[in-house]
């Protein structure tokens, strides 16, 4: 086998299993052979730093028509001033943000990583590369929300200059207006951090971030929203003083190339989205709260029971009876069922809990959009339950998984493609 063979080799490989395989991993997704299309393009050799119209390269005029159709299109459709879609990642976006509006000793405020908070809100994270101070969000361990009296007090007392409010683990809307007032207060600026939830947010299926009193939103563009992987920044700001410095964050200050080839995949996947957003993400919230009590009638200790256990796209389960999350993710994967172990809110930061976390994270955008409803998410339930609480030989339970997936193999809620 040559050495090109092997490589190619490996990617068939990959592409058969993961089109065999249940991938329930929250934060992933798949984009549509429209956009994939669109993605695989000239622009991913070219270079534009700056922004449209205004870069230091020749070549650029059919990227800059793109790029500002695609910040305009999304500031219009987030409902904000402004928006930029060059970052090329979600974090790549935050640190922008952070870069935009703090000095290094700084403070900023946002939940806990157990609680839900992305590692690059930490200490541990892009905050910490940037020499800013994390002060943790009170969140309420039973009901999954931030505990709005007394996150006010902690920002008043911390007086932050950037407040994030999102997560990674997030199973429902987070309040945004409730720590509004103790942000003026202190004139702390608002962040939504939207990865996980900007498909929903979009299609106005879950909460809306600048009606509640965002100041910006950052976001990837692969998560619910089914574009290429990327990132941008949306904002309400002062377009003379601090818009300016958003944009300056993410060039000259941390990218040069924002690949290109994103842009028009990332704008096509927004006109899909405008056309079958809402379909796509009200069947997302029907199957992620099926799957939920499904899972609980199976007997899984399913989070946030007296919630109703989601309005998002996750469903979060506590596995510390079953082991803890690390062999229970592990398991699932010999059954070819994809999920990722989980930090609980409960859960203390330390080694043993980040190798062995309380629970499971299971999303459902990916399947949802290989056309699977309601009633698949029972099926997928059971073979949780043959795996992890009967422990059937998870090799058995894999042959079954890979004649179910059989059926969906398909792309919904796109336009159709003749070959
Ligand atoms: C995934 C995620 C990010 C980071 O996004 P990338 O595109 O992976 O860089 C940031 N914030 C939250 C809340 C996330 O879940």
């Amino acid at each position: 086998m040559s050495n090109r063979d092997f490589v190619f080799n490996k990617i068939n490989e990959q592409e058969k299993w993961r089109k065999s395989c249940i991938n329930m991993i929250a934060s992933e997704n798949a984009t549509s052979n429209w956009v994939e299309k669109a993605y695989l393009t000239d622009f991913m050799h070219r270079y534009a730093e700056g922004t449209p119209y205004h870069r230091y390269y020749r070549g650029t005029k059919i990227i800059d028509e793109l790029e500002e159709k695609a910040n305009k299109f999304f500031a219009k459709k987030l409902g904000s001033t402004f928006a930029d879609v060059r970052p090329i990642a979600g974090a790549i976006a935050n640190m922008a943000v952070m870069r935009a509006f703090t000095q290094p000793g700084d403070i900023i405020t946002s939940l806990s990583v157990p609680a839900g908070a992305h590692s690059s809100h930490s200490k541990g994270g892009v905050a910490g590369l940037l020499g800013l101070n994390q002060v943790k969000l009170a969140f309420n361990n039973e009901t999954f929300e931030i505990d709005t009296d007394l996150s006010s007090k902690i920002i008043r007392h911390a007086r932050p200059k950037l407040a994030i409010v999102g997560a990674s683990l997030i199973l429902f809307p987070l309040d945004i207006k409730g720590l509004r007032d103790a942000c003026d207060d202190v004139k702390c600026k608002i962040i939504y951090d939207a990865a996980h939830v900007f498909g929903l947010i979009f299609s106005g299926k879950f909460q809306d971030p600048f009606k509640e009193g965002a100041d910006l939103l950052s976001t990837s563009t692969h998560k619910t929203f089914p574009g290429p992987q990327g990132g941008l920044i949306a904002g309400n700001v002062n377009e003379e003083s601090e818009w300016p410095q958003v944009q300056r964050g993410i060039f000259p200050k941390i990218l040069s190339n924002h690949h290109l080839h994103r842009i028009p995949a990332l704008l096509l996947a927004g006109y899909e989205m405008e056309e079958f957003g809402k379909v796509y993400s009200l069947q997302i919230l029907k199957n992620a709260k099926a799957l939920a009590e499904a899972m609980a009638e199976e007997g899984f200790g399913v989070c946030a029971e007296s919630r109703g256990y989601t309005e998002s796209h996750q469903v979060a389960v506590d596995v510390r009876k079953l082991g803890g999350g690390k062999p229970a993710a592990e398991a699932m994967e010999k059954a070819d069922i994809i999920i990722n172990k989980n930090l609980l809110p409960w859960d203390k930061l330390n080694l043993a809990n980040l190798t062995n976390p309380s629970g499971i994270r299971i999303g459902v955008p990916e399947m949802t959009r290989y056309g699977m409803k309601e009633g698949e998410m029972k099926d997928i339930a059971v073979f949780f339950k043959r795996v992890l609480i009967s422990k059937e030989e998870p090799t058995k339970v894999k042959k079954d998984v890979n004649n179910f997936r059989k059926e969906f193999q398909k792309i919904h809620f796109t336009w159709e493609m003749k070959k």
